[in-house]
């Protein structure tokens, strides 16, 4: 047997929109960091690649210097320069691409959002193979991710590979099969790929119309390895009602798709450790984490007369996918119940910001309500710390990470059973799982009876025999959800395909 210090690491590198904490807007900025740095740790040589983008949090960025080249990639018929920086987050070897080109690409003030999303990321995943060509990299895997950066797989295999960049396999995993980045088909050529070769049905065409490109179907068909985040959310894709129109391409592909859990960064989330608590603890000494329950009060002006009222917080991008009617229902219902409700949530969607606001002003002197519609991560330490429940009553959820990180922190998850949330919440009450695994409260039915079928029960148990909770929170707070297993799982299909593509070779 070979352990992982002897076996000749990997060279991975990634090819991504997000990073945390540097531009992080949800779950896979924390996956790109969590899952490198284990890799990482396990001896592998991890690499990544970002856009500049004006907006980062550059005090995250340790010793950002210029590279001293100029980078020329290819877009619409001609060539652009790049600057190319690096620089050090978390530890880990990062370039930043800055493009010189008039359109501004990732100088808008915000990472997604903007009209022009494909092009934008289109020619980042170009400028992002021209790198690694120029710089002579050798890497045994390229791993791509969400549509932004699908654009990599077949460019590889179209462009790159017959440039010469052909020492590795191409790895992509989908955050969210909601977002697949779909275009005019034109659009594409853009990047220097070939319209006439890719919109076809079996390759890029979207599934809605002929003349339109679908960049995540493109990922799916020319990656070596294809994952998802969970292994509920890689069944339920595989569905005409869950694939978002690629259940069929996914069926197509079964043999190199997979779900794997995510994982939490334990170095960031750990309330034995975390800076921005005002207190920090552990499992077995919870009275910080009651300190911190006052202090969370304290600061959102929030009662603090009855330390046994129970808090229940939610920590959300307010997106229709989350369940805002749910959300939005539970205020309520918490209130019914005698809690205290946070809610730290912003929204690119203006009716839902809108709407929200208008809830936030209705309770903005609340004794026992508070709405803060903004993103805020020491905010969200501390609401993680301080609440007793966590909310999570997602239509669909890919993997979520709320609900591990809440668990971390000694916040009982309330979720509903689906993708990742199925993978991760067993509810206390339901006899076909084993005590030992039982962690939360759950509910199917995504309307306000099902909601309610959970919360009364928690906050129930909450008020009606607070031993047994305790006893929850602790075992909750020393469940394993950190990077090491799910690692291990990535590990193995990238020696997998390595030693598959070598085989090949030899033959
Ligand atoms: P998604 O990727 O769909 O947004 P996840 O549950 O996978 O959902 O990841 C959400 C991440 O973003 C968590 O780390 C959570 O703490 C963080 N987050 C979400 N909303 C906010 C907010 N308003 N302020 C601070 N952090 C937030």
């Amino acid at each position: 047997l070979i352990s992982s210090k002897d076996r000749p690491g990997l060279h991975v590198i990634h090819i991504a929109a997000e990073m945390a904490p540097v531009a992080k807007v949800g779950g896979l900025g924390d996956v790109l960091t969590g899952l490198s740095k284990a890799l990482q740790q396990k001896g592998h040589l991890v690499e990544i690649v970002l856009p500049k983008y004006d907006c980062m949090q550059y005090e995250h960025v340790q010793d950002l210097r210029g590279l001293d080249m100029m980078l020329e990639s290819f877009f619409e018929g001609r060539t652009f320069k790049n600057k190319v920086w690096v620089g050090t987050v978390e530890g880990l070897p990062v370039y930043f691409i800055e493009p010189h080109h008039p359109g501004n690409f990732f100088w808008r003030g915000q990472l997604y959002g903007e009209h022009d999303d494909f092009r934008r990321f289109s020619y980042f995943s170009r400028a992002a193979l021209e790198l690694l060509l120029q710089l002579g990299k050798r890497p045994d895997i390229i791993h791509c991710h969400d549509w932004q950066t699908a654009f990599v797989a077949p460019l590889y295999w179209d462009i790159y590979a017959p440039k010469g960049l052909n020492s590795a396999r191409i790895c992509f995993t989908c955050h969210n099969f909601e977002y697949q980045g779909t275009a005019p088909a034109s659009e594409l050529a853009f990047c220097g790929l070939d319209v006439g070769h890719l919109n076809r049905p079996d390759r890029m065409q979207d599934h809605s119309a002929h003349d339109r490109i679908n960049p995540l179907k493109g990922a799916i068909v020319y990656s070596n390895i294809v994952t998802t985040v969970s292994p509920t959310y890689a069944q339920e894709v595989r569905t005409a009602e869950g694939g978002k129109g690629l259940h069929s391409t996914l069926n197509s592909h079964s043999k190199k798709f997979v779900g794997i859990l995510n994982g939490i960064d334990t170095d960031t989330w750990n309330p034995a450790t975390d800076i921005y608590l005002k207190v920090q603890y552990t499992a077995n000494d919870l009275q910080g984490k009651y300190d911190n329950k006052e202090a969370l009060r304290r600061q959102l002006h929030l009662s603090s007369a009855d330390v046994w009222r129970p808090l229940v917080g939610c920590i959300t991008r307010l997106v229709p996918q989350k369940g805002v009617h749910l959300i939005r229902h539970a205020i309520y219902r918490t209130l019914e119940l005698g809690g205290q409700f946070v809610l730290l949530g912003s929204s690119p969607v203006p009716h839902i910001q809108k709407e929200f606001e208008e809830i936030a002003n209705h309770f903005r002197s609340h004794e026992h309500v508070r709405l803060l519609l903004k993103y805020d991560e020491s905010l969200s330490h501390l609401i993680y710390a301080a609440s007793d429940m966590l909310i999570i009553p997602s239509i669909f959820e890919p993997c979520g990470l709320t609900q591990m990180i809440a668990m971390k922190y000694g916040s009982v998850p309330v979720a509903r059973k689906t993708g990742g949330l199925n993978d991760s919440v067993f509810d206390i009450d339901d006899d076909s799982i084993p005590v030992q695994f039982r962690n939360g409260y759950t509910f199917y039915t995504a309307d306000e009876q099902g909601f309610n079928s959970a919360l009364d029960r928690a906050i129930y148990h909450y008020k009606n025999d607070s031993d047994s909770w305790q006893q929850l929170v602790q075992k909750n707070m020393n469940i394993d959800f950190s990077w090491d297993s799910s690692a291990l799982q990535y590990e193995e299909l990238y020696l997998k395909s390595v030693s598959r593509a070598k085989a090949a070779n030899r033959s």
